[in-house]
């Protein structure tokens, strides 16, 4: 990078700043790690001030830059663009404010999300979403992408528990979107940039709902033979009028390589359910008991209900050291996200069957199976000449049996760099249009985070009206993405 601009950069941020190639490659990639880039450097602000002082040289130089929390995330959206920089929010890392009494927190894009609840935690509260990668990934990142986790089902994903956002635009201005109350006049721009995966700009300061730990909370296992017996069990549950905090599924697969990495216990099995039930004791003593009979009904072979919060954490580890877990049993692996009805489940599983014995690749299964959120793990070896190519064509295929059965082609890790290419499968051209033209609202020269979600490019000064296909496309010979 030219020596004026680094200059530039090291008058504000001082020794937050890296250029050491060997430094560099901590940043290449996120969780997708397919997919590299090296950026031209990276700045650690400490303030919103630093972060607006950085963006500012970025616009005037016309510098693309990429936001980053923890690097986590799952579809390459912390990918760096070609040519720019990296803006790391690690360091603004503070809780600035713990309102009780109207149940907020004001918290810096850096902090990392299991942190909030930590913190509430003694006075009886909790941040309800929580990716399975909590313990790591931050509030700035889980905003970006929309996160969601097991406890979503009931409590709706990061969306529901954002207030209001403080966030530098592309230009260096200063935004304020959303307010502390819930309802609010105007359009919802907070929930425009929630999800927007660091397009729309970078979140600064982050307004946060908290939520009331309820009065019990009990968590009950079943063991099926098959992920169809489970996912008939769930369809039960939920049109017995319950809604569950979790409802999660884990095929013989997931528990081979959960138990390697923190032996939960659980049963070997072929489809294990986890449901939790909370709220007053009275309600969740009688509903727990239905869903073990719902279970039974539907084939278990064993129920279990966790009869300690010692017992509850230990099955809740199992869950979510899943993915990570996955190394135990396979060198490599890549994780989809996709969604379907939780009625096309058999049908579904039945298809990534077929597709994982066609290219000779295992595939494991871990579901937010209330939400018919599927996370299906390709697993292969890269040592192995031609297995990586066969594991990401069979990967890509899923989310599009997503998009066949009328569902979408991420539930909760976002489209970053892996899925942009789907989204005009899933998206008619007027409904990519109408997203591309808030973009180009809030970052007319697509400086932030460019590249990612959509397709191909478009120009801010391009005209606005219905869609003209090329003549190619009309003959066949060429798609339009
Ligand atoms: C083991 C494991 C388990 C996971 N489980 C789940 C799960 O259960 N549910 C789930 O939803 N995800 C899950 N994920 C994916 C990932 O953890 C989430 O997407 C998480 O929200 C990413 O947070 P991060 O801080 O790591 O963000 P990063 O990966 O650093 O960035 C993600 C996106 O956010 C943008 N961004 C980051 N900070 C900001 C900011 N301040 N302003 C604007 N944009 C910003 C980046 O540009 C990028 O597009 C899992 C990942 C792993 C590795």
């Amino acid at each position: 990078m030219d020596a004026r601009i680094l200059d530039q950069f090291r008058s504000i941020i001082g020794r937050g700043l890296i250029t050491e190639p060997s430094q560099l490659h901590t940043y290449e990639c996120d969780g997708l790690t397919n997919f590299r880039v090296m950026p031209q450097a990276v700045l650690l602000p400490s303030s919103t001030d630093q972060v607006q002082q950085i963006v500012r040289v970025c616009n005037r130089e016309k510098i693309p830059f990429v936001a980053r929390g923890s690097g986590t995330g799952l579809s390459g959206g912390a990918l760096p663009a070609e040519n720019g920089i990296v803006i790391s929010l690690a360091r603004m890392n503070r809780i600035l404010e713990v309102d009780l009494p109207n149940a907020r927190v004001v918290v810096e894009p850096g902090v990392i999300n299991a942190e909030v609840t930590q913190r509430v935690a003694p006075h009886g509260y909790f941040y309800a979403p929580d990716p399975s990668s909590q313990s790591v990934c931050s509030i700035g990142g889980n905003v970006a992408e929309n996160s969601g986790g097991a406890h979503c089902l009931k409590y709706g994903f990061t969306t529901t528990h954002v207030l209001a956002l403080e966030v530098v635009l592309a230009d260096g201005s200063l935004l304020h979107l959303g307010s502390r109350a819930l309802d609010r006049p105007g359009y919802d721009l907070p929930g425009i940039f929630v999800g927007s995966e660091g397009t729309l700009g970078i979140a600064t300061k982050i307004v946060l709902r908290i939520v009331k730990r309820p009065e019990v909370i009990q968590t009950l296992l079943a063991a099926f033979n098959s992920t169809n017996e489970a996912g008939a069990a769930v369809s039960e549950i939920i049109a017995a009028g319950m809604l569950p905090a979790a409802i999660e599924m884990m095929d013989n697969l997931s528990i081979q390589a959960a138990e390697a990495s923190v032996h939960a216990g659980y049963p070997s099995c072929g489809g294990l359910l986890l449901v939790e039930l909370d709220g007053p004791a009275a309600e969740v003593e009688h509903l727990i008991k239905e869903v073990g009979e719902i279970c039974t009904q539907c084939g278990a072979w064993e129920i279990r209900v966790a009869q300690s919060e010692a017992e509850r954490a230990v099955v809740w580890k199992g869950r979510k050291a899943a993915f990570a877990a996955m190394g135990r049993i396979s060198p490599n692996y890549i994780v989809q996200d996709g969604v379907i009805p939780r009625t096309a489940l058999p049908k579904v599983m039945s298809e990534i069957d077929r597709m994982s014995a066609a290219e000779g690749l295992r595939v494991a299964n871990v579901f937010h199976a209330g939400e018919g959120n599927l996370h299906p793990h390709v697993l292969y070896d890269g040592s192995i000449p031609g297995q990586t190519e066969r594991a990401m064509a069979l990967s890509i295929n899923i989310p599009r049996l997503c998009v066949k059965c009328e569902r979408s082609v991420t539930g909760d890790h976002g489209v970053g760099e892996e899925k942009k290419m789907m989204m005009s499968e899933m998206f008619a051209e007027p409904d990519l249009e109408t997203m591309q033209l808030v973009r180009c609202a809030f970052d007319p020269q697509h400086l932030s985070n460019p590249g990612k979600i959509f397709p191909r490019t478009r120009l801010c000064a391009e005209r606005t009206g219905p869609y003209q296909p090329h003549a190619l496309e009309v003959a066949g010979v060429a798609q339009f993405f």
